[in-house]
């Protein structure tokens, strides 16, 4: 049976996730409401701009059902704002933006600066690039934030390969949590969501 997964579909690049995860085996409900909430078995929470998504989760009555229910163990996924929405500590957010405190790690917002705010690379993916056989993953960064520090627990899965920012942190994991500052929803490779996928069937 295919896993439902839920998009949080309140702001950002939700129709992106949905084809991803829909490519990747899964059924897909755009989740606006807490009784859409309810219904899932995972969460995605798509890129677009983490301080308007954190005043959305609020006008939707939303943020303290979503706190909740990743107390309990819902898998869930982050892209970029994703990312930061799912962090446990924010570095340059606005003093008001609330964030959901389920992965332990410091995110710096919009990190790359103002020079490479937007780039594309190829790289490693722990448990998806060291496949036999496999290709490196085409990764876009737009105005992302990478994972400054990680708790115990925290699995690094993915750096940057070269340049200025070569050696930041792109994509971790925290059993049922994953997070990763690129978008793999915008590349048409559905790797990542495939990963996301078998994590939520195996939870
Ligand atoms: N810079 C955005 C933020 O702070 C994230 C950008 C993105 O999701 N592409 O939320």
């Amino acid at each position: 049976m295919s896993p439902l997964i839920g998009v949080l579909a309140l702001q950002g690049d939700v129709r992106e996730h949905t084809e991803g995860l829909r490519a990747a085996g899964a059924d897909v409900l755009a989740v606006r409401r807490v009784s859409e909430l309810d219904r899932v078995d995972g969460l995605v929470i798509p890129g677009g701009e983490s301080t308007a998504m954190s005043r959305l989760l609020g006008v939707f009555d939303l943020y303290d059902p979503l706190v909740s229910r990743l107390r309990e163990g819902l898998p869930a996924y982050g892209s970029c704002a994703g990312m930061i929405m799912l962090a446990s500590n924010i570095l340059d957010t606005r003093p008001d933006a609330r964030h959901l405190d389920a992965l332990d790690v410091t995110v710096r917002r919009n990190a790359f600066g103002r020079q490479v705010a937007s780039f594309e690379t190829d790289l490693e993916f722990a448990g998806i690039t060291d496949a036999p056989g496999a290709d490196p993953m085409r990764a876009v960064f737009i105005r992302a934030p990478w994972v400054e520090s990680v708790g115990d627990g925290v699995e690094v899965l993915a750096t940057v390969p070269t340049g200025p920012a070569a050696g930041r942190v792109v994509a971790v994991r925290q059993a049922n949590v994953l997070a990763t500052s690129f978008h793999p929803e915008v590349t048409g490779d559905h790797r990542v969501h495939g990963y996301f996928v078998d994590l939520v069937r195996a939870a």
